[in-house]
């Protein structure tokens, strides 16, 4: 196949749920394989931002550049003469817009699922996901998040179940197929006080020979070998920007970075290799709620687990590593500045000055919230905005806020009264970041990737062809 068919293929051949399904399939992966030339990857590190508009990675560089003098570890593989990149059609089997179980189905299986199911297609039957190929081929498997550990994305690699919300289930079938490495949140999935079923997880992990460890002196504490089971909250790890704020926080959970750093020493331990998935997740969770600060600083933590990924794939060229996001969430991005003036008349300032306000940021707007409610005087609204954010907001904006804590809040966009949405509105004045809904998008995502299989790379991919690109690279068998 020619480069140009080979894109057309991965541009057209898989997509919509019901090509998906036939069994051409098979076929056509076997024919881009042998145009994908004979380099085969021992590992494979795949990198998401959960949520990821193409805004949120250029915000994150431009505040690096800005701040640090740095670009990303992300926009820094862009120099490499042999990465690969793509857009990336994500649309679900049922939606154009994907939900995170859907989108990491179609990485994970190969099939476009309906959203909110994890491996299981349109036509009710199980699809089996790549970790459990990796697994029966005796490679290593991990999977590492900001969220919970049996949140969507990572779920999407290993589990099976036809709601994403089944997370105590998907709890005990990451322990049937054996991954080795689980890093996250979530231990209420685990733990026999909080599970419906009252079973004892965490207990039946140890039995199978993981290490359990619950906050991050014991990760580090941990001996090197062997399988590990790390939760270090009950639900999500905290936002990048809240946990760095808060020395008991930083204590007892670990970051990405950090998580990626062990998984990584861990599964390259592996002889015949490993499959590791890690994911940024709550910037995803920071769009929803049109929160700069939570998104662009879990952006960063996420850009830090790139650059430990890069790192360790640096001088080898035995590793497919792939970059990208799910879907985009929120389309948030740095507007000019100019046309937005206090109550008094006066100027909020220029374009990069209302941007450098957002380095200043010290805790979340989810944060900022929880200390505030209904009955908030507004000199508390005042006191709160101002500590996390240092800024100082006019009588006019802490009137509005007001308003939206009491659930009163009124705009033409129905999804921006809630209190933290209007909140995000009202921060945009003085940070010129803005935001055009509260959920998922369509837009294509931005996929980079390099290593062995990355070739087949180009153009515009449908999410679910990145599957056949990285089984054919590890040279996986595929069932029918
Ligand atoms: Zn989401």
């Amino acid at each position: 196949m020619s480069s140009v068919s080979r894109r057309n293929f991965l541009r057209t051949g898989l997509a919509g749920g019901a090509v998906l399904l036939a069994p051409g399939l098979r076929a056509q992966s076997t024919e881009l394989a042998a145009s994908a030339g004979a380099r085969r990857a021992r590992n494979v590190i795949f990198l998401v931002s959960d949520g990821m508009s193409l805004g949120t990675l250029t915000m994150a560089e431009r505040h690096l550049r800005r701040q640090e003098g740095r670009g990303t570890h992300w926009l820094g593989l862009y120099d490499r003469p042999d990465l690969r990149r793509a857009l990336m059609d994500t649309a679900s089997a049922n939606s154009p817009v994907t939900d995170s179980a859907a989108a990491s189905s179609a990485w994970g299986c190969g099939h476009k699922v309906k959203n909110g199911a994890i491996n299981f297609a349109p036509d009710g039957r199980p699809r089996t996901p790549i970790l459990r190929l990796a697994r029966a081929a005796g490679k290593g498997t991990g999977l590492v998040t900001t969220a919970t550990i049996t949140h969507a994305t990572p779920a999407g690699f290993a589990a099976q179940v036809e709601a994403r919300a089944d997370e105590g289930i998907i709890a005990a079938q990451y322990l049937e197929v054996g991954v080795d490495v689980l890093l996250g949140g979530g231990a209420r999935f685990f733990d026999p006080a909080q599970r419906a079923d009252q079973r004892d997880l965490f207990a039946d992990y140890a039995r199978a020979g993981y290490a359990v460890v619950r906050d991050a002196a014991a990760l580090r504490a941990a001996s090197a070998g062997g399988r590990l089971l790390g939760t270090f909250d009950d639900g999500h790890l905290p936002f990048a920007l809240d946990h760095r704020a808060d020395p008991a926080l930083r204590a007892t959970v670990p970051t990405l970075a950090e998580m990626t750093q062990v998984a990584l020493a861990r599964l390259a331990a592996h002889e015949r290799g490993f499959v590791l998935q890690i994911e940024g997740a709550r910037v995803d969770h920071a769009a929803h709620a049109n929160d700069i600060g939570g998104l662009l600083f879990d952006q960063l933590a996420f850009d830090d687990a790139v650059g430990v990924a890069a790192a360790f794939a640096a001088g080898r060229d035995d590793t497919l590593v792939i970059v990208t996001s799910d879907h985009g969430n929120a389309n948030p991005g740095l507007n000019g500045a100019g046309g937005s003036f206090t109550s008094r008349g006066g100027s909020y300032g220029d374009t990069q000055e209302c941007f450098d306000r957002v380095a200043r940021f010290s805790q979340t707007n989810v944060w900022t919230l929880a200390g505030l409610g209904p009955d908030s005087s507004a000199a508390q609204v005042r006191e709160r905005v101002h500590t996390a954010t240092a800024l100082d907001f006019d009588d006019d904006e802490i009137e509005m806020l007001r308003h939206a804590l009491r659930k009163e809040h009124r705009e033409g966009y129905r999804v921006r009264n809630a209190p933290l949405v209007a909140y995000g509105q009202i921060l945009a004045n003085h940070t010129s970041v803005g935001w055009t809904g509260t959920q998922h998008t369509t837009d294509y995502t931005e996929l980079a990737a390099f290593g062995p299989g990355s070739e087949a790379i180009g153009g515009v991919v449908q999410n679910n062809a990145l599957f056949g690109v990285m089984t054919r690279a590890l040279g996986l068998p595929v069932p029918a």
